[in-house]
């Protein structure tokens, strides 16, 4: 398997080569065409394998660059994971021209503000910070269609499971969901069963 034959956007193929991928690692090859096709996912995968180009470029083959609007928030447990995959975002959209903003704790609100009404496609930000620019309103839920739990399980034994639902209550309802998380407890579980619709569910 290539990354050529998943039917990726040629500027998303650019984009994945120049960063320097060859060949899709084995989460990749399984998750990038299911998520591409909107479906929900979850994928039960340790870091390490691959799952942040995964759903990047689940979420950059799907985005409508012509609509400057946040259509894609991606949720992770720390402040450096939620960087972290800004850049990996940036870096495998750059010939897609993406926008994308980390909203995480720690940082400026008004910066943060600022930005956000500059206009973005896609927001990656721990849940504390992304509800709190949700409830300011100076995030737009209305046109996001993609929803990412990266570390669900780290997320939810960091404390976060409140605002994780909170920040669903807000979100325009049959969004595509994607849940990532190295384990399963009940409390994923419970995610997956009341936020997803039928999920394909990927084990590496
Ligand atoms: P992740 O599991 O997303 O944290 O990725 C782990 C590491 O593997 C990162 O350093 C990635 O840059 C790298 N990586 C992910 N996918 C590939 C690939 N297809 N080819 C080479 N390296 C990759």
């Amino acid at each position: 398997e290539s990354f050529d034959a998943m039917g990726l956007q040629e500027n998303l193929l650019r984009g994945i080569y120049a960063y320097g991928f060859e060949k899709p690692s084995a989460i990749q090859q399984r998750g990038i065409v299911p998520f591409c096709k909107g479906l929900d996912v979850i994928q039960q995968a340790q870091s390490g394998t691959g799952k942040t180009a995964t759903f990047c470029s689940g979420i950059l083959q799907q985005l409508d660059y012509s609509l400057v609007e946040c259509q894609a928030l991606v949720l992770a447990p720390t402040r450096e994971l939620a960087q972290q995959i800004e850049k990996v975002m940036r870096a495998l959209g750059d010939y897609l021209g993406v926008k994308v903003h980390a909203c995480v704790g720690g940082t400026s609100v008004r910066e943060d503000q600022r930005i956000l009404q500059s206009g973005v496609h896609v927001v990656v930000g721990t849940p504390g910070r992304v509800f709190d620019m949700l409830r300011r309103q100076s995030l737009r839920p209305d046109h996001i269609k993609m929803f990412v739990l990266d570390e669900a399980d780290e997320m939810l034994s960091r404390g976060f499971k409140d605002q994780i639902y909170d920040i669903f209550q807000l979100l325009p309802p049959k969004i595509q969901v994607g849940v990532f998380s190295a384990t399963m407890p009940p409390e994923a579980l419970e995610i997956t069963r009341k936020f997803m619709n039928k999920p394909v569910r990927i084990l590496v």
